[in-house]
This record gives C-alpha cells, structure tokens and sequence, in this order.
C-alpha cells in the first residue's frame, strides 16, 4: 500500500511519520507530475486551508485530486484538510474540493482556545487523544456523510464513504489508531 501526502504546506510529515510506523510507505504530492504516481489514499494535512487551496490551484494539482476524490480514492483530511473536503465552510465565501456533505466553520473556537487538548470518544476506536490548533469543527452533516466523533458537544470526526476527516490532529499524538481506521478504510474499499 502506498498513500500520497499533499505536501505544500502545514503539518505534512507528522503524517508520514504516523504511517511508516504503520509500516505504510508514502509519496509526498508537490507538483502535477507526482500525481502520474500510483496511490491508495490521499491525506491532507492541517496548516491553512486558503493557503493549500490556493497552491492547489496555482501548481495544477487541484483538478485531477478532486477527481479521484469523487472517482473514490480513500482520503483523510486533518483540520485545514477538513476545511478544504467541506462542501460549504460557514465563515467563508470560497470553498475547495468540496466533495463533503459537512457544514465546517474555520477558527471555530476562538482565540482564548487556540491549541487545547482533550480526551474523547471515537466511535469504533474508544477515547483518544485529540489536539486541537486554531480548529474548525463541523456545525453539521448532511447528505451521506455521518458523525464519527464528538467531543464537549462539538462534531470532531466525520465519514463519507471513502472521505474521512478530524477537526483534531492525530498526527500529533503517539496514538495511532485514527491514522489505522484509514488504513483499514482503504483496504475495505478494494
Ligand atoms: N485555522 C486553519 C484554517 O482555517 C486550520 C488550522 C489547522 O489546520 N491546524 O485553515
């Protein structure tokens, strides 16, 4: 197995740390040319979502990711990545694949809260560590996507087929069981 790394900006090797210590190896997206690569999966990182959509559409990546998103390839988006999967994002105008049926809302818990932690409850894994860093969190789903997780009222964790995403970063913890359910996700699929 083989998952791609959108790597222009943001948390990006966090990721591919999680994976190799699943055993998983990784191809980091830069430019149009590595999409000519064969890939299972698709994870894009936390950062900031108007940055990555912008270098999405400026370097020509956007086009053929959103495809394969919509064709089925397995994706697991993280707090900007979120934010960039969401088909309507409440506090702004402009959306990016928008291939989710989640209703996001970007910085969504303020200053005072900017980075946090919290333990909470993960359907189908139990309670994990969840680091939240000027979060969104998913107002609501609609359509097919369903909620996975919430923590202290909040939508944290959602699910659409192929299409997972986390307001929080697992990438930051030792806990590697989020970045599994991925795994498992995709090897359901095929
Ligand atoms: N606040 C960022 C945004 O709106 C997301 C923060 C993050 O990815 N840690 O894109």
């Amino acid at each position: 197995m083989k998952i791609a790394v959108l790597a222009l900006q943001g948390a990006f090797i966090e990721h591919e740390k999680m994976l190799a210590k699943l055993g998983v190896s990784t191809v980091e997206l830069r430019q149009k040319s590595d999409l000519e690569q064969t890939f299972d999966g698709l994870v894009i990182p936390g950062g900031e979502s108007t940055v990555q959509g912008k270098l999405l559409r400026e370097l020509d990546l956007y086009d053929g990711l959103k495809e394969r998103i919509e064709r089925g390839l397995p994706v697991f988006g993280t707090c900007a990545g979120m934010i960039l999967l969401a088909k309507q994002i409440e506090n702004d105008q402009r959306v990016h694949f928008a291939t989710m049926d989640i209703v996001v809302k970007r910085n969504a818990y303020g200053r005072q809260l900017g980075s946090f932690y919290r333990a909470c409850e993960f359907q189908g894994i139990g309670t994990i560590p969840m680091t939240f860093i000027r979060a969104p969190y998913i107002e609501r789903v609609f359509g097919g996507a369903e909620v996975l997780a919430t923590c202290e009222g909040k939508i944290v964790a959602a699910r659409q087929k192929n299409q997972l995403v986390t307001s929080f970063h697992p990438e930051l913890n030792e806990d590697l069981s989020v970045h599994r359910y991925f795994l498992d996700m995709i090897e359901h699929n095929q």
